[in-house]
């Protein structure tokens, strides 16, 4: 087993933002990880209607925004696999070969956690690091924090970071509408993507 930090950040990353990438270089820098696995999810066959960006689309655009990030690797573990992907699993497939895991998980996410398919599985391989991206309030989140101590054992840290205002629906409008501003919340090489392949209707020119 290889005695490293290891982070695990999923998300449907459709677009990748520099929100999402804000996140990560903030999760590697607080927990001073040495790798940081990047998942994109496998989008459930339902979705594929409403979501027309192939999956292998995904997968490039997540390997060219955080490819900045010296410790950041993609994975195409999740998207490899048909249909739904539970963290349970994703958890059983990494822990094997670096033990416990730190999974960055929103603040609206860690509320939740224990509602997810096998939580009790979640917090025995995973170290919870959750990082505000809504204005949720801290005493719930430390509450809930306490509550997973209690019951499951578990542990959780918390990263102050501020989060950028933006997600991928907001990005997925402004390049319908052919806004420039998308210009500054996605880095270069991912709007050129975007462009070359026209993807997500963008309107934009060049
Ligand atoms: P959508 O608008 O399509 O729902 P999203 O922007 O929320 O997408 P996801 O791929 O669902 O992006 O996000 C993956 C993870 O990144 C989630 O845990 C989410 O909370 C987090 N995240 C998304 N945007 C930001 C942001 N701006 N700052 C910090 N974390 C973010």
């Amino acid at each position: 087993m290889e005695e490293k930090k290891v982070g695990l950040y999923g998300g449907t990353f459709s677009p990748p933002h520099q929100g999402h990438v804000n996140a990560a270089a903030n999760f590697v820098r607080a927990m001073d990880l040495d790798r940081l696995i990047v998942m994109p999810a496998g989008i459930p066959p339902h979705k594929v209607v409403e979501d027309p960006v192939p999956n292998e689309a995904r997968l490039e655009m997540c390997r060219l925004a955080f490819g900045e990030i010296d410790a950041a690797e993609v994975s195409d573990f999740e998207i490899s696999k048909d249909g739904l992907s539970y963290t349970v699993d994703t958890l059983r497939y990494l822990y094997p070969a670096y033990g416990k895991i730190y999974l960055l998980c929103g603040d609206d996410m860690l509320l939740t956690l224990d509602r997810w398919r096998e939580s009790s599985e979640i917090f025995r391989m995973a170290h919870i690091v959750c990082m505000r991206r809504y204005d949720t309030d801290a005493s719930k989140l430390y509450e809930k924090a306490a509550e997973y101590g209690e019951r499951f054992s578990a542990s959780v840290t918390f990263i102050d970071a501020d989060p950028l205002p933006v997600s991928s629906t907001d990005v997925r409008e402004m390049l319908k509408r052919g806004d420039g501003a998308v210009a500054g919340f996605l880095s270069d090489a991912v709007l050129r993507y975007i462009k070359e392949k026209g993807l997500y209707e963008s309107t934009l020119e060049g």
